[in-house]
């Protein structure tokens, strides 16, 4: 056996209740002046934080956008300057922690992550800013929290429709984990437990979304894939779901649970191992892990056509070329044509098949 893993920092309080721990997080910090960042879905939950820190909270932000427009980190930036804070409270899903990091990278500040969806932006040092019609992304130590609160108690309000999305974002991260150039029997192992516990929870929560039980299991996974994400890179699937979303402006959750069985269909005829362990994980052993993944979809109602989801077809083009050009490395080769070909599937929202790249 021959690898190499690089592990990140992070602290991680996981557990039903577990919000109550906020005040202690930012004293183990040293930090006295709170930047308290939530969106609009999310603000009775920072309505309670608020209360519960009291004179600790230096300015609270409520303006959260998807894919951290630049001009909304710059007008952030300067509120937190204003307000001579010394950390950021981010509590939402990961637009808000996208806005929290897009701060930490400027300013320094030490950021504590309270996610109530199952993005897992909160493990990574990865961070995105938007401007006119391209997203970029980097990666910076500065920006990965130094705190994450998992609280499942704050999913129970999540309504199935961002749900459903959500955990197959997450899922897009441990199934990637498990095929870019960086895997190894780490990110593997994390991939794996991810994938079982997201494809194990998802139709519990969606019959019962106020079991929190099953939602723990959900935030476990997602947690799991966060990190699986944080410690290997993006391949195909982040590629295509990133251009989706920062040049078409498609939701970003939405687009990865149409992505992600198509991406799995084109890499699977040169994976066979990994493919094989991608089923187990999913509960269903065989040959056809892309379709397991298009069933879980479907039985979530989430969306599974991207012309649902407001793209024109006239726009595939456009798609398939700038995801190529992104694509530096996939196990299987990749060009404007076959990322096409792929687009048109998710387009016309086909189920994929077994057969290399295609669908029935
Ligand atoms: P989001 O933060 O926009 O949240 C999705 C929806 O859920 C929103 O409508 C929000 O209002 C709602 N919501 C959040 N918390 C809620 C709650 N407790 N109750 C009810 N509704 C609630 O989207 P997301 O899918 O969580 O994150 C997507 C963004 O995160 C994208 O910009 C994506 O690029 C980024 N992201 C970044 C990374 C990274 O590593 N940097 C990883 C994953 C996602």
């Amino acid at each position: 056996m021959r690898f190499t893993y690089e592990s990140l920092p992070g602290r991680i309080v996981f557990g039903a209740g577990r919000r109550s721990e906020l005040p202690t997080e930012i004293e183990r910090l040293g930090a006295t002046r709170v930047f308290l960042i939530s969106d609009g879905q999310a603000k009775a939950i920072a309505d309670d934080f608020a209360g519960t820190l009291g004179a600790l909270v230096a300015a609270r932000w409520d303006e959260v956008v998807q894919h951290v427009p630049v001009e909304l980190a710059e007008r952030a930036r300067a509120a937190v300057a204003d307000a001579g804070a010394d950390v950021v409270v981010t509590v939402g899903g990961g637009s808000s922690t996208g806005l929290a990091k897009a701060i930490a990278l400027t300013t320094g500040l030490p950021i504590v992550a309270v996610p109530t969806t199952y993005a897992g932006s909160e493990q990574t040092t990865i961070y995105g800013l938007t401007g006119g019609r391209h997203k970029q992304t980097g990666r910076d130590l500065v920006v990965l929290p130094k705190a994450v609160i998992y609280d499942p108690e704050l999913t129970l309000g999540l309504p199935p429709s961002v749900t459903g999305p959500s955990a197959c974002n997450a899922l897009a991260h441990s199934v990637e984990a498990l095929w870019v150039k960086e895997a190894n029997p780490v990110t593997t192992a994390l991939s794996l437990e991810g994938i079982r516990a997201i494809a194990a929870s998802l139709p519990r929560v969606m019959a019962a979304p106020d079991d929190v039980d099953a939602r723990s299991r959900l935030m476990y996974g997602a947690y799991l894939s966060g990190v699986a994400l944080a410690t290997t890179s993006a391949g195909l699937h982040h590629k295509i779901t990133h251009v989706l979303g920062g040049t078409f402006n498609l939701v970003h959750a939405d687009a990865h649970s149409v992505v992600l069985p198509h991406a799995v269909a084109y890499n699977a005829p040169v994976l066979p191992e990994e493919m094989t362990r991608l089923a187990e994980a999913l509960g269903t052993p065989g040959d056809d892990p892309a379709g397991a993944l298009w069933d879980l979809a479907t039985a979530s109602n989430v969306p599974t056509s991207l012309a649902a989801l407001g793209l024109e077809r006239g726009q595939l083009a456009e798609a398939a070329s700038r995801a190529a050009a992104e694509i530096t490395d996939n196990p299987r080769p990749v060009d404007d044509a076959a990322l096409l070909g792929l687009l048109e599937r998710a387009f016309d929202g086909l189920r994929p098949s077994s057969e290399p790249g295609g669908s029935s």
